[in-house]
C-alpha cells in the first residue's frame, strides 16, 4: 500500500464511494482473456496493471504514476479487484489483476458500467498542475485590512434587484424563480453544496456530471456575485465607458465630433441588465435541476451536524459536502457610515440616474473599475485611498500607468486620507465624506457613496461550530491543501476560502474538490497557477510573482520588458501606454511571473500562463510564430532579447567566423 494514506483513511471512505469509483475506474481498463507463461495459461478477463496506470492518468483519474498506483491499492484493499494469484498489491508493471466480482461470476465479466456521465476528463484534465516545479509560483496577497474593516455582515436576504424590469424579471426567473418548490430531500447525499455562487455551481455541475447525487443550497440568487452584481455588470458597464472614452478620443485619428458627446446612463444600465438577463441561464434553476439532475433547494442552508444540514426546515444528510458561500463587501469602520446611503456592489447596479458626484472609499479593483467607469460615464469621481497607493499589490510601474490614465480621465485621488465621519441623512439625500486634514475638517459631498474596501467572507449563521468547522471572521474557512476543512467530510472553495477572490478561482478550487471529496484525488491548490486582470483601461495582467516576490525569496532573475508603443501594432493602433514584463529565472529558460499592460492585456496574459504551466521558457516562445502585426509580438520579442543575451561571447564569435567562412 502507499506510503502516502494511512489504514485508518481507508477505511473512512464509505460504500458508496467504492461502488462509484468501482463503476468508474472499470469502464476505463481493458478487460480481457490473457495469456501468460510458458506453457501458456489462459486468465480470463483481467487488465494489466501498467495499462491501467496509463488509462487513469489519460482519463485524469490520477494526476501522475504515483497517484494511480496508490489509489490502485485503495481499491485492491477495499476488495475491489486483486492480483490474479494474489500474489503482489497493484503495481505499475505488466501484473494481470481481475475484479473480484468476476471471480464471483466465473470470471464472465459485467457489463460495462454505463460510464457515458461518467468523465473524468472533464474535470481532471482540466486541472492545472504544476508539479514538478520548485515551490510555488502564487504571490503572497496583502491579508484583509483589519483596522479599516469593521467586517459588518450585510443581510444577503435584504439585496433587492432594481428595477424591476423586462430584464431583471427574466433574471430573477432564472436566478430566483418566485415560485419555487424545493425537491423532496433524498435519503442521503454523495455532495451538498451550500452556495450557488461560481465555486458552487462548478461543484454542483461537476458532481452531478459524474453520477453523484447532489443537492445545491442557495439561500439569494443563483449565480452569485459574478453573475448578479460582480463580474458580468461591471464589464457591461466598463464596455459603455470604454465607448465614451474613444468617442472623446477619436480626434486623434481624425475622426471629428460635431458637438458634446454625451451618455444615456440609463440604456448603459438597462444595456447591462439586458446582457446579465441573457447570460443568467447557464446558472439557471432550471438548468440545475431540469438538466443536471441537481437537487435545488432555494433557502439558507445551516448545519445540523457534521454530516447534517437544514434548509426551509429540511433535513439533508451528506456523505460530502462544500462550502461556497462567498463573500459580501466589507464595510469600513468610519464614524457615522452605518447611517449614511452608502453603496456596495450590492446596488451600484440598481442605479438608473447617474450620480453627478460620485464617492469610491477603496482604491483595490473593484473601486477603481468602478471609479473609471463612472467618471467615464459622466460623474465626477473622487476616490479615497487610506494610504499613497492604488492597487497595492500590483507592479509599480503597472499601476503608475492606471493611475495616470485616471487622472487623464478626470478622476481625482485622495490619498493618504483620515475619515473623520460620513454624513448623510436617511436613505436618500447627499452624503458627505469628512476627512481630517491637518488638524482642519475637509468635506467632500457627492450623490453617491460607494464603498469597495475589501471584501468580507459569508461564514456567519451557518452552524459551522456545529459541523466542527473552523473558521475565521476575517479571512474565511480554514482549509488544508486539498481545502478540506476541519470536518474532513467538508471542503471549502472560492472567496470564503481563498484571498485570491476570483471567479476562476472558485471554479478551479471547486474542480479540485470534486476530485478530491469524490475521487481519493490528492490535487493541491497550492499547485494551482492562478492569472488575474484588472479591467481598468489599460488593463492590468498579472500570473506568478511579482519582483518584490522574487527578491524577497533571494531567487535570481533577469527581466525582459517590451513596451506596447514600440510594437508595431501599438504604434499604428496609437497605443499610448502599457508594456510586457517577464521575470525569468538566472541560468535558466523558466518564466517566474509576468505583468502585462494595456488594451487585451487580460487575453494576452494567457500565452504566458500557458508557457509557465507548460513548462516552456521565454526562450522557447521566441520560436512561436506570433501573426503580424499582433500586440502579443511583444511577448515574443522579449523572448528574442532573452535568447540574444544567451549568446556568450565565445558562441558570438564562433558564430561570427562561420559566418566569414561562408561569405
Ligand atoms: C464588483 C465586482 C466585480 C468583480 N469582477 C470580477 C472579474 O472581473 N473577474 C473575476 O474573476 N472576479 C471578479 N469578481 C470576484 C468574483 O465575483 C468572485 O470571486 C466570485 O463571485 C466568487 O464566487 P463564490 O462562489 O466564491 O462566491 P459568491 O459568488 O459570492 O457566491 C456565494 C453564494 O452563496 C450564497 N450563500 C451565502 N450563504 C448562504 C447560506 N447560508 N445558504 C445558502 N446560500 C448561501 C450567496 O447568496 C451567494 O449566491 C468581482 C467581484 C465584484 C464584487
Amino acid at each position: 500500500m502507499s506510503k502516502k494514506k494511512s489504514d485508518d483513511e481507508l477505511v473512512s471512505i464509505n460504500s458508496s464511494d467504492l461502488e462509484e469509483l468501482r463503476r468508474s475506474f472499470r469502464a476505463i481498463v481493458d478487460l480481457r482473456d490473457r495469456q501468460y507463461g510458458f506453457p501458456s495459461k489462459t486468465y480470463r478477463s483481467c487488465f494489466v496493471g501498467s495499462d491501467a496506470v496509463s488509462q487513469m492518468i489519460a482519463m485524469g483519474l490520477a494526476g501522475d504514476e504515483e497517484d494511480a498506483v496508490h489509489l490502485g491499492n485503495v481499491m485492491l484493499h477495499a476488495g475491489i479487484f486483486h492480483h490474479v494469484q494474489r500474489a503482489h498489491a497493484f503495481k505499475n508493471e505488466y501484473l494481470f489483476y481481475r475484479f473480484a466480482s468476476d471471480e464471483d461470476h466465473g470470471g464472465i465479466p459485467d457489463a460495462v458500467a454505463d460510464g457515458s456521465s461518467v468523465r473524468w476528463s472533464d474535470f481532471f484534465s482540466m486541472l492545472t498542475s504544476t508539479k514538478g516545479s520548485e515551490g510555488s509560483l502564487q504571490p503572497s496577497l496583502p491579508e484583509p485590512d483589519t483596522e479599516l474593516a469593521r467586517m459588518d455582515q450585510i443581510d444577503l436576504d435584504a439585496i433587492g434587484v432594481l428595477p424591476l424590469d423586462e430584464h431583471n424579471a427574466k433574471l430573477l426567473d432564472n436566478v430566483h424563480p418566485k415560485k419555487w418548490l424545493d425537491p423532496e430531500p433524498k435519503p442521503s447525499y454523495n455532495l451538498v453544496v451550500i452556495g450557488a455562487g461560481a465555486g458552487g455551481l462548478v461543484s454542483a455541475a461537476g458532481a452531478a456530471g459524474v453520477g453523484a447525487r447532489v443537492a445545491l443550497i442557495e439561500s439569494h440568487l443563483l449565480g452569485g456575485d459574478c453573475l448578479n452584481v460582480g463580474c458580468v455588470p461591471s464589464k457591461a458597464l466598463l464596455r459603455c465607458a470604454k465607448a465614451a472614452a474613444e468617442v472623446r478620443d477619436a480626434g486623434r485619428f481624425g475622426v471629428r465630433i460635431d458637438g458634446e458627446v454625451s451618455v444615456d446612463f440609463s440604456y448603459v444600465m438597462e444595456r447591462m441588465r439586458r446582457l446579465r438577463a441573457q447570460i443568467s441561464p447557464v446558472d439557471s434553476a432550471g438548468r440545475y435541476s431540469g438538466q443536471l439532475g441537481v437537487d435545488l433547494f432555494i433557502g439558507k442552508g445551516v448545519f445540523t451536524g457534521k454530516n447534517s444540514i437544514e434548509v426551509n426546515g429540511k433535513t439533508l444528510t451528506f456523505a460530502k459536502a462544500v462550502i461556497a458561500t462567498g463573500g459580501t463587501a466589507a464595510i469600513p469602520n468610519i464614524p457615522g457610515l452605518a447611517d449614511a446611503p452608502f453603496l456596495t456592489n450590492n446596488e451600484v447596479f440598481n442605479l438608473t440616474q447617474l450620480p453627478r458626484r460620485f464617492g469610491v472609499i477603496g482604491a483595490g479593483p473593484i473601486g477603481l473599475e468602478l471609479a473609471q467607469a463612472f467618471q467615464r460615464l459622466g460623474s465626477k469621481v473622487t476616490v479615497f485611498s487610506r494610504s499613497e497607493q492604488i492597487m497595492p499589490k500590483e507592479d509599480p510601474e503597472a499601476v503608475a500607468l492606471v493611475r495616470e490614465s485616471m487622472i487623464r480621465d478626470g478622476v481625482t485621488f485622495a490619498f493618504n486620507a483620515s475619515y473623520k465621519r460620513v454624513e448623510g441623512q436617511g436613505g436618500k439625500g447627499p452624503v458627505r465624506v469628512v476627512l481630517d486634514k491637518d488638524g482642519r475638517e475637509e468635506v467632500l459631498e457627492f450623490d453617491a457613496l460607494l464603498i469597495a474596501t475589501g471584501r468580507k467572507p459569508a461564514v456567519s449563521g451557518l452552524g459551522l461550530e456545529t459541523a466542527g468547522v473552523e473558521f475565521d471572521a476575517r479571512k474565511g474557512i480554514t482549509v488544508n491543501d486539498k481545502l478540506q476543512t476541519t470536518n474532513s467530510d467538508i471542503f471549502a472553495v472560492g472567496d470564503v476560502a481563498s484571498r485570491y477572490q476570483f471567479t476562476h478561482m472558485a471554479d478551479f478550487m471547486a474542480r479540485l474538490v470534486i476530485k478530491n471529496a469524490l475521487f481519493f484525488g490528492r490535487d493541491k491548490v497550492t499547485d494551482l497557477l492562478i492569472p488575474w486582470t484588472t479591467y481598468t483601461d489599460p488593463e492590468v495582467a498579472h500570473v506568478g510573482l511579482y519582483e518584490k516576490d522574487l527578491r524577497e525569496r533571494k531567487i535570481p532573475f533577469s527581466t525582459y520588458t517590451r513596451e506596447l508603443n514600440d510594437v508595431d501594432r501599438g504604434i499604428v493602433d496609437g497605443v499610448a501606454v502599457g508594456f510586457v514584463k517577464i521575470h525569468v529565472e538566472k541560468g535558466k529558460d523558466k518564466i517566474l511571473g509576468a505583468t502585462i499592460v494595456g488594451g487585451h492585456a487580460g487575453d494576452m496574459i494567457s500565452e504566458i500562463t500557458v508557457a509557465m504551466q507548460g513548462g516552456m521558457g521565454l526562450g522557447r516562445l521566441a520560436g512561436v510564430i506570433h501573426p503580424y502585426p499582433t500586440l502579443a509580438e511583444a511577448i515574443r520579442q522579449c523572448g528574442d532579447a532573452y535568447n540574444r543575451e544567451r549568446l556568450t561571447p565565445t558562441v558570438k564569435g564562433i558564430f561570427h567566423n562561420l559566418m566569414a567562412l561562408r561569405r
